[in-house]
């Protein structure tokens, strides 16, 4: 019998049932980033049409989007943004019939203590309702040594774990910018672009006893989005090392590791589906779907420019209210940010494959 879960927020042994299940069933997750309540009521109604699970996340400066500019406190705004969007999230999620994964985005040194507040903020749910406040969080160190990386993974993933939550580490640099973190590609060295196999067994080594966790591996995947034939996708480095940890740990499994696809935005279907055959049941998404509802957006203003600019037309004296009511055109945004989802769950075979019941 196939595993069932109630649909809304899944955290604990319900996230990794859901993790499990895109393993064994050949399938990954789109992971989105979300800025408002537009960018995630559109994530959850995409994954209603598909019939998909879904993973919502946040940067952190999405978060501090989410709760204001005008926040003077840029740090306290990032904390208090993730918040409110994940309780939006644990409010809305149950009512789209899927299951949703609450994630954050690249931590790096820098964001760390915004990660802490975050578990401060998580232990306090989880002591009043039985749940935390995220699925799983994300620190990225990669670009320091694998001992410091490591180390405060390590002290992350101890406090996670009680609280039913799960970390997402990054080894290997993704090449490109995202949202303030990551490097130009020219001042990578080219190895790091690519995860080397005895990173991912000594990490595995140290963490998998504390935990539940996952990797963001690097293998030629670059943030944003390039000229085609700028980037070398790799997948067979994340089966060197699935290989790897099976044969030295004897996990008895061919894929005891559970990967995710940061850059994925323009890759080739036959590359994704690649990837996802390694064990990679999470891509995450930015690049397309800013661009997804921007475009109809865009189209909506220039169908409809005499609107942007006057409330009556000055020579028809026609009303335009229902043309400039932001309800009109941040709608088409988010019917462009749904269809834009919907190829990535067919990309990613999560289409129809909800184990909400
Ligand atoms: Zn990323």
């Amino acid at each position: 019998m196939s595993t069932k879960l109630k649909p809304g927020v899944q955290t604990g042994a319900d996230y990794i049932a859901l993790v499990e299940a895109c393993k064994t069933g050949g399938y990954a997750l789109p992971a989105v980033n979300v800025v408002n309540t537009q960018s995630i009521n559109a994530v959850l109604e995409a994954a209603s049409k598909a019939k998909s699970d879904i993973i919502i996340q946040l940067s952190g400066g999405g978060a501090q989007f989410y709760a204001g500019k005008g926040i003077k406190d840029s740090e306290k705004a990032k904390v208090l943004g993730a918040v409110s969007a994940a309780e939006h999230v644990h409010r809305v999620a149950e009512a789209y019939g899927v299951c949703a994964v609450l994630h954050t985005d690249h931590a790096n040194r820098a964001l760390i203590p915004w990660v802490d507040a975050l578990i401060d903020a998580g232990e306090e749910r989880f002591k009043a309702t039985g749940k935390p406040l995220f699925s799983s969080h994300m620190l990225d160190l990669s670009e320091e040594s694998l001992e410091d990386n490591l180390a405060e993974c390590e002290r992350l993933l101890k406090r996670l774990a009680p609280i039913g939550m799960s970390l997402e580490i990054e080894l290997g640099v993704t090449g490109g910018e995202e949202d303030g973190v990551g490097k130009d590609l020219d001042e990578i060295d080219n190895d790091k672009l690519y995860t080397q196999p005895d990173e991912v067994l000594t990490a595995y080594r140290r963490l998998a006893p504390l935990g539940h966790f996952s990797v963001a591996a690097a293998f030629g995947n670059v943030h944003g989005v390039y000229k085609p034939g700028n980037v070398k996708l790799r997948p067979e480095i994340l089966k060197a090392s699935q290989e790897a940890v099976s044969a030295a740990e004897k996990t008895g499994n061919d894929h005891p590791l559970h990967f995710v696809f940061h850059g994925g935005s323009g890759s080739e279907k036959a590359k994704i589906t690649e990837a996802v055959g390694y064990g990679v049941f999470k891509m995450n998404i930015d690049t397309d779907t800013q661009f997804a509802f921007s475009e109809q957006v865009g189209k909506y203003v220039e169908e409809n420019a005499k609107a942007f600019k006057y409330q009556i037309d000055p020579e028809t004296d026609e009303p335009y209210k229902k043309k400039y009511d932001p309800r009109a055109w941040l709608r088409k945004g988010e019917e462009g940010i749904v269809d834009r989802l919907l190829v990535a769950c067919d990309d990613l075979g999560s289409t129809g494959k909800s184990l909400a019941g």
